[in-house]
């Protein structure tokens, strides 16, 4: 038997010599296929990449904990909700979203902030990002979304006549580009965002009443953001200083943490809000729904591995307990499917066996069985299918179900959903209303930096919808770009289709 420190092959053989490989000559020489230690250390080295992230490639986690200081079993049966002072281990992967796995952690880029909690009822995932929406609310233009924020077909480079012409044929997506172009679209660090859940999801309780909540999660560390040359300049100098940062906090033991709240609305009030409670690119306003503060988060712990916790850490908002339902957020319906499918492909179905990944305040107890990478000895010589007669297996009938829902006017349709005034109503608000004199001025820079690289028709149409948002906001941006101002406002008045039609060749 080989020592413990002697290396070996992969099947414990103890290997003599690393150094040198069998070949036919001293200083020249044919390779031989019976150098079987070669042949497997190239075989393995060959295959140490597995398939990138589509998107969220570029990303750094940490283990900690979930603390509950607000008891919410009135409003949900989720265990690890119920009782304050109940502590929760958990895993977080924060990440750039369009960047490849090299690219630089200072991108201008939503930030993932995604949450594994490893509660006694199974894993719950909390797959968000730091900002409260998104720039689509409809799953079925996702994938034409993320193109356009990545590489043009032909060059394979970035292109903002892509990224724009999209954008401005997406109006609901100008409040998320707003939060994009603000100096929150390039964090210092992963410590000093906050997180949203963004979607708004389903509290349910044992009295059958549910309610709809949304997440949030404030860094306790102070938002901290770069102006567009510090994150040029940082992406030059040290392109994983987000990474570094988490890496050497936690090491350094200072631990950074979030208070988490929670915003609810009843499914009354959901009814008659003046914005669509289950559309992900609008917020629901403090003043209309309180921040209620529920919890925090510590993250206390670095990854012994990168590769084994990090890159194979696999987070789906499918991942649920009881307690906790989707919204009928048609984003988050497409979610529901993308996210576990994509670690399906990524990582083959059997990543919930891979530790960071399987449930630790509750054992996995299910009749799934084999599939590659099956590891863990397949549950042995148990009974593989339910109901029998031959396990201890049973239901947790006694959990309340999933409330039910009436759909009194539910049709089977593909319902479009037309961009209307109340669409740039929220960008507007985070123009005028949140954003200092000091932030409009990055603002309009940032866009115009950026924007100003599409063609003159687009940039057009884009400054248009920053118009609709605010006038103010859309005269500066054409200010900024040289562009007629004039025609901007005339352009802003257009509907949708007459916009795009005016803005189909150069203007
Ligand atoms: P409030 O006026 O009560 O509070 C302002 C919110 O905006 C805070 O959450 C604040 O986060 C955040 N904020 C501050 N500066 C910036 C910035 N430069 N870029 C992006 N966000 C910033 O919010 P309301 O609920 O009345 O909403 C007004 C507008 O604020 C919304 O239209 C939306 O654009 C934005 N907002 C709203 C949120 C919500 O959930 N209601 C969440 C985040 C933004 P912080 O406390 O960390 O500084």
């Amino acid at each position: 038997m080989a020592e413990k420190d002697t290396l070996t092959t992969a099947y414990g053989r103890p290997v003599e010599n690393d150094q040198t490989s069998i070949t036919t000559g001293k200083k020249v020489g044919y390779g031989l296929l019976n150098d079987t230690y070669l042949i497997e250390k190239l075989a393995h080295f060959e295959r140490e990449r597995i398939p990138e992230r589509v998107v969220h490639a570029k990303g750094s986690g940490a283990y900690g904990y979930f603390e509950l200081t607000e008891d919410l079993s009135k409003y949900t049966c989720a265990k690890f909700l119920s009782g304050a002072g109940k502590k929760t281990d958990l895993f977080i992967r924060f990440s750039t979203v369009g960047g490849e796995q090299a690219s630089a952690d200072t991108e201008r880029d939503p930030r993932g902030f995604a949450v594994k909690l490893y509660t006694e009822e199974g894993n719950y995932d909390i797959v968000g990002n730091n900002t409260p929406v998104f720039f689509i609310r409809d799953a079925i233009k996702f994938p034409d979304f993320v193109h356009t924020q990545k590489r043009e077909p032909q060059s394979g480079l970035k292109d903002a006549t892509m990224f724009w012409d999209f954008l401005s044929l997406t109006p609901e997506s100008i409040h998320q580009v707003t939060f994009l172009f603000s100096n929150r679209g390039t964090p210092a660090d992963y410590r000093h965002m906050d997180g949203f859940g963004a979607n708004t999801w389903m509290f349910y309780n044992d009295k059958g009443e549910h309610y709809w909540f949304k997440w949030h999660f404030k860094t306790d560390q102070g938002i901290k953001n770069l102006t567009a040359a510090e994150a040029t300049e940082l992406a030059g100098k040290d392109p994983d200083c987000n990474r570094r940062d988490l890496f050497e906090s936690i090491k350094k033991g200072e631990f950074p943490s979030w208070t988490v709240y929670v915003q609810i609305m009843t499914p009354e009030q959901a009814k008659t809000y003046r914005f669509d409670p289950f559309d992900v690119t609008k917020v629901w306003f403090h003043a209309d729904f309180p921040l209620i503060p529920v919890g925090k988060i510590v993250l206390n712990r670095n990854p012994e591995n990168f590769f084994a916790e990090v890159e194979q850490a696999a987070f789906a908002p499918s991942t649920l307990v009881p307690g906790i339902y989707p919204s009928p957020d048609k984003l988050l319906q497409g979610r529901l499917f993308a996210y576990e499918d994509a670690h399906r492909y990524r990582l083959g179905k059997n990543h919930d066996l891979i530790p960071v990944n399987s449930p630790k305040g509750n054992r996995a107890n299910t009749n799934e069985r084999d599939g590659l990478m099956m590891t863990d000895g397949n549950y042995g010589s148990t009974a593989n299918y339910f109901p029998n007669s031959v396990n201890a297996q049973s239901e947790a009938r006694q959990i309340p179900d999933v409330p039910a829902l009436a759909l009194g006017e539910a049709m089977i349709a593909r319902h479009d959903l037309e961009v209307v005034e109340n669409d740039y109503y929220q960008a507007g608000e985070l123009y005028r209303r949140v954003l200092s004199d000091t932030d409009r001025d990055h603002l309009i820079s940032n866009i115009a930096g950026h924007l100003g690289g599409a063609l003159k028709r687009i940039q057009y149409r884009q400054t248009a919808l920053f118009y609709k948002a605010d006038p103010d906001y859309g005269t500066r941006v054409a200010g900024a770009l040289g562009l007629d101002v004039q025609k901007v406002a005339s352009l802003a008045a257009l509907t949708d289709t007459e916009r795009a039609a005016a803005t189909a060749r150069d203007l």
